[in-house]
């Protein structure tokens, strides 16, 4: 009887086996829930560019950030009282947005400590350049920030050189007291080689836009100088890294140049009127303002005696 149970028992001990071996397998290829957050995310790690809330680019379909062409930001800026405000205003603002390089220029013969010790503390990539403007070009009426946008664009295209086939880039001015919404940034990185869109509160008017027909630009919705060739402030276009780069002469001209011609003075260099691509829906939504921060009044502040401590504003 034991005999007979014991051979019994080393017949199926195989089979139970077996049924062990074909659950263990099973249960390994399960998924691991705990350690996979990322659906659908593909093998190669993400950029190192740092945590970057995805606020209003939750409908975007997904693309891995390191396709994505950078977007350059060359932004003149000089010391006044209000500066560092601007300054903080933009760095929100661009830390939102994926791949973005800022080329921060200060108007000044020294990069001054201010502006050094917010760049390290930006959490965001940054170039911070110098470079004064010549007093005698510090009149009102007279282009502001030329000397700076120029070293910007020498800066990006010494960068460039060496590598033959430029990197996708995008780059645009952003002056430091505009206000710019992310749709913008979303916009200006498909630009193929000049894109231009509306800009609000300029020009005397509520907006200036590019009149669009048939997706081609026809001309300028302006309520100053309407003959300009391009009738569009600063904030209003940006350029592909590859015409930058297959321009190398184009630059913001001081001789020659007329009041509010710096925009059109430059574009008349790289591209035309017909080859310009719309943006912002055939240039009907306004993605950029063209804001103006008041002048702070200090008048109190020669009154009294000053803090007793030294405080950056
Ligand atoms: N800017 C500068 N140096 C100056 C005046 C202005 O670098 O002496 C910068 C300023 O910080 C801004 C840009 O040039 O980023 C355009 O200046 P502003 O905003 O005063 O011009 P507007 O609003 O009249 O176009
Ligand atoms: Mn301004």
């Amino acid at each position: 009887m034991k005999s007979l149970l014991f051979s019994r028992f080393l017949l199926l001990l195989p089979w139970v086996l077996i049924v062990i071996i074909v659950l263990d397998i099973d249960s390994s290829r399960a998924p691991l829930p705990a350690l996979a957050p990322r659906g659908g995310g593909g093998g190669g790690g993400s950029g190192s560019g740092g945590a970057r809330p995805a606020a209003g680019r939750a409908a975007a379909p997904r693309r891995p950030e390191a396709a994505l062409p950078t977007i350059y930001a060359i932004t003149p800026t000089y010391s006044r009282p209000v500066q560092k405000a601007e300054l903080t205003r933009l760095a929100n603002t661009f830390r939102q947005v994926a791949r973005l390089h800022w080329i921060l220029v200060e108007d000044a013969a020294a990069r001054s400590d201010l502006v050094s010790r917010f760049v390290a503390g930006a959490g965001l990539p940054c170039t911070h350049l110098h470079v004064p403007t010549p007093r005698r070009y510090k009149r009102p009426g007279l282009p502001r920030a030329t000397e700076q946008r120029n070293a910007g664009l020498a800066w990006l295209r010494q960068r460039h050189q060496h590598l033959p086939p430029p990197q996708p880039g995008v780059l645009f001015f952003a002056d430091d007291d505009n206000t710019y919404s992310l749709e913008l940034f979303q916009e200006m990185r498909t630009t193929r080689k000049v894109s231009v869109w509306p800009v609000g509160l300029v020009g005397g008017r509520r907006y200036e836009r590019p009149v669009v027909e048939n997706g081609k630009v026809v001309g300028w919705y302006t309520g100053w100088r309407a003959d300009r060739p391009f009738a569009i402030d600063m904030a209003g276009f940006a350029v592909s890294l590859q015409v930058i780069l297959s321009h190398p002469k184009a630059v913001f001209k001081r001789r020659g140049s007329q009041p509010g011609m710096q925009e059109s003075d430059f574009l008349k260099q790289i591209t035309t009127v017909e080859e310009l691509e719309p943006k912002a829906n055939n240039c009907t939504k306004v993605l950029v303002w063209h804001t103006r921060t008041e002048k702070v009044n200090l008048a109190n502040e020669p009154k009294y005696h000053l803090d007793t401590v030294s405080i950056e504003v």
